[in-house]
Order: structure tokens, then sequence, then C-alpha cells
């Protein structure tokens, strides 16, 4: 496939303006005019890193950009602490994206003018009582048995770093590489950056369909208007299902709903400096004082609705391990969809069904971790047709009813 698209990257669709395309020149290489549907953190990269390269991009988003799960996230980048049995496959893929964080997050913050608020402080996860902790020592010595960073720390140690956590500690794993960065500043910046290099945001211009003729993607159709490209690339998150593109088979793409609530700390005396997971719940503390807590994990379809029962056993989790949150301020509350695959693993590259078709979804619960390496790989796939082994196990392709009869 990397071929057909290589190859169009200098000969024909890719290289020269049709139906109504603006195909762009760069340094005599011809660029593709590209479509992208969604402006998630997914579709705002990818489209700033393309138009920085010279293509023209239309981005086409269905409400306001950024305010999808790129919003709701917590913007933890734990590719160490999340490594459970059964995901191995998807390891190398989150340790890369972490290791490109902070030269990504540099590039971003120099192309957007802005703070993203990456911390570098690393992630407790800690264990409560004696079964925890039978629980997390099982737990490390699968990861460690990984190669992966983490160690084992007393309940003692816990608490020198971390002083308002629970007194009575059965100990924690120490994930020294597991950091944090603000993800709704993220998107604010990939936003600025994407349109300082060009790129063309609509929005409140939700795409019905992915126009195709002859098995090859044309462009879109949105608001009942068609927008002519030579490429498109399907990142609308947890909506990408609902985009018909015939004759593709529908993505295997779902909403996983997760609760949240931010409470107030005192920016000047936090009462937590470092990420934590509890049993039940996670903590993450922000610079200007915000106190993120999450997240429910339910199978709800699209509903938005808070309940009692989400928010209380997120509070009752949080104040088991942090008992002074009971002094903070409720600060905000709010629900975001997680785009969840039928294997929960990202679907990245390229369609095998429809030429020019490229997706970057599916990204459920890792996809600020996994922010990095798929714009470079969708970017330079699109650009120079080099498929990055690092996401060659994430194709769509593996949902289809053959491969499964392989
Ligand atoms: C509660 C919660 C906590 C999370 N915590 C973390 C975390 O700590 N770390 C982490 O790495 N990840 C986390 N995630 C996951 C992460 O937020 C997502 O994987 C990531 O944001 C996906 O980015 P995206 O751009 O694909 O999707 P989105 O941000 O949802 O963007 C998709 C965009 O597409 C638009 N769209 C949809 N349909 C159309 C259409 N037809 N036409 C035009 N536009 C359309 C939507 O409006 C949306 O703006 C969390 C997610 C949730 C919900």
């Amino acid at each position: 496939m990397s071929e057909s698209l290589s190859q169009h990257a200098s000969n024909s669709a890719f290289g020269t303006a049709k139906s109504g395309t603006a195909t762009s020149r760069t340094s005599g290489v011809a660029r593709p005019h590209v479509a992208v549907v969604g402006a998630g953190v997914m579709g705002l990269s990818i489209a700033w890193r393309l138009a920085a390269a010279g293509c023209t991009v239309d981005i086409f988003e269905q409400g306001r950009s950024g305010l999808g799960a790129s919003h709701a996230a917590a913007g933890m980048l734990a590719a160490c602490a999340e490594a459970e049995p059964g995901e191995e496959g998807l390891l190398a893929l989150n340790r890369e994206s972490q290791r490109l964080w902070p030269s990504f997050a540099a590039d971003l913050e120099a192309a957007a003018g802005m703070a993203v608020d990456l911390r570098t402080d690393g992630t407790i996860v800690l264990a409560l009582n004696a079964d925890d902790g039978a629980k997390l020592r099982h737990l490390i010595s699968f990861q460690q048995g990984l190669g992966l960073p983490v160690e084992w720390l007393n309940g003692a140690e816990v608490r020198r770093r971390e002083p308002h956590l629970a007194t009575k500690l059965a100990g924690a794993v120490w994930c020294p590489e597991d950091h944090q960065v603000d993800n709704r500043k993220v998107s604010a910046a990939l936003r600025i950056a994407a349109l300082n290099a060009g790129a063309r945001l609509h929005e409140d211009c939700p795409v019905e369909r992915v126009e195709t003729v002859d098995g090859r993607a044309r462009g879109v159709i949105a608001k009942g208007e068609r927008f002519g490209a030579d490429v498109v690339v399907l990142a609308a998150g947890a909506w990408s299902r609902g985009i018909a593109i015939a004759p593709a088979t529908p993505l295997p793409v779902r909403p996983v709903k997760g609760q949240m609530l931010a409470l107030a700390m005192d920016p000047a005396a936090p009462i937590l400096s470092h990420v934590v997971w509890a049993p039940g719940t996670y903590l993450v503390p922000r610079r200007d004082g915000r106190l993120i807590v999450g997240a429910t994990v339910e199978e709800r379809g699209f509903n938005t609705d808070l309940t009692a029962g989400g928010q209380l056993a997120l509070l009752t989790h949080a104040w088991r391990a942090l008992p002074t949150i009971e002094e903070l301020t409720i600060l905000e509350q709010w629900v975001g969809f997680r785009p969840g695959s039928r294997d929960d693993a990202p679907i990245l590259g390229l369609s095998a069904e429809v030429e020019g078709l490229v997706f970057a979804t599916g990204h459920h619960r890792n996809g600020i971790l996994l922010l990095p390496v798929t714009a470079r790989a969708i970017s330079r796939l699109i650009l120079d047709g080099e498929a990055d082994p690092v996401i060659a196990p994430f194709a769509a392709e593996r949902f289809l009813p053959r491969a499964a009869a392989e």
C-alpha cells in the first residue's frame, strides 16, 4: 500500500490537481491537497505537520476544534503505569510516543508561541491495603519483565514524596518516565500551529461522507457541499464510525464514556505534585492548581449524563487516597468519549479498501500519549509514502473479514 501512496505522491492523484483540488509545490516537490476530518489533537497535529511541509490542508470540524476527547482527557502519558498483560502489542507504540513527547512539546510551543505544560514529575501507582499491594507486586514483576523502568516504593517513601496521601499505605509502584501534559493547552496550541502553518479550519462543518470515485477518495461532503482533495484523513475520534465511506467497511470504533471532575488546589501550596493512581481513580495535579480526578469507564454510547454514582465513586476513591481533598472546591465536572476500537488499539495508516484514505483514530484511553507518534507516522506516510514499522500492527485491515479468516 505504501508503494501506491508514494507512487501517487510523485505521479497522479497526490501530485496533480484533480477534480477541483489545489495541489501545491514546495521546493519542486508536489504536495497533495489533504482533507482532515476532525479537529481533535489527532486531526490538528496531522494538519499542522502537513501544512508546514507545504500541503494545502482543509480541516473539517462538526463543532469547535479541540472540544472532543482531547478536551476531556487527563493528559497522562502513562506508557508504564498502564502496561498490563494482554496489551504488550501496544507497548512499543506507547513507549516510542512517550520518548517523542519532550521534542514534540518543544516544537509545538515554538510553533504556537504558548506553553503546553509538559510536567516531568513521574507517576505513583498506590496500594492502599495489603490486597492492593499483592496485586501491584504481581503487576510490577510483569512490567519489569518487559524491561520497563518501574520500581517499588515502601509506604514511608511514598509519604515522603507526597505527604498529604493517606497515612496507611502498603507501598507503590514508581514510574519515573510517566509524565503528564495539559491536554487542553495542547489542543489550543495545535490549533494555532496548524493555522500559522496555513491550514484552513472549517468549524461547525460536519462531514457527512467521504466522496469516493472508482475506489479512490476524492474529497468530502460536508454540510451538503463538496470539497475536493487528493487524500482524506479520518480523525473523527469516537464519531469515526458515523462517517459514510462507501465502499469501505465502517470502522469498528465506539464511544467509551468517561466522567471526570476538577478540584481547586492552592497553586502556591498544592497538596499533590505527582500524578497518582489509586484503586478506582487517578489524580492529576496541574500547574495552575487544578486537580483532575478521573475517570469512569462506561459503555453508554454518546450519553452525556453526569451521574451521582459516577461522581460519588470518583470522589470516594480519591478521598481514600488523598483525604485532604475534602476541603477543596469543585471547579468543573464533565463527560468525554474515548474512541475505542474493537480491540481497544488505535487504527492507523492506509485504508485497504479505498485508495487515498488514511485513518488516525481509535486511540481509546491513550490518545494524548500517542499524539507525537501518530502525527509523525501519518504525516510521513502522506508526504513520502513512508510506512513507519511501529504503526504496522495497527492497520484497519485487521478488522476485515478476510483478515480474521487467515
Ligand atoms: C475521560 C477521558 C480521559 C482521558 N485521559 C487520557 C489520558 O490521561 N491520557 C491519554 O493519553 N489519553 C486520554 N484520553 C484519551 C484521549 O483523550 C483520546 O484518545 C484523544 O483525545 C483522541 O483524540 P482525537 O483527536 O482522535 O479525538 P477527539 O478529540 O474526540 O476529536 C475528534 C473530533 O472530530 C470531530 N468530529 C466528529 N465527527 C465529525 C464529523 N462528521 N465531521 C467533522 N468533525 C467531526 C469531533 O467533534 C471532535 O472534535 C482520555 C479520554 C477521556 C474521554
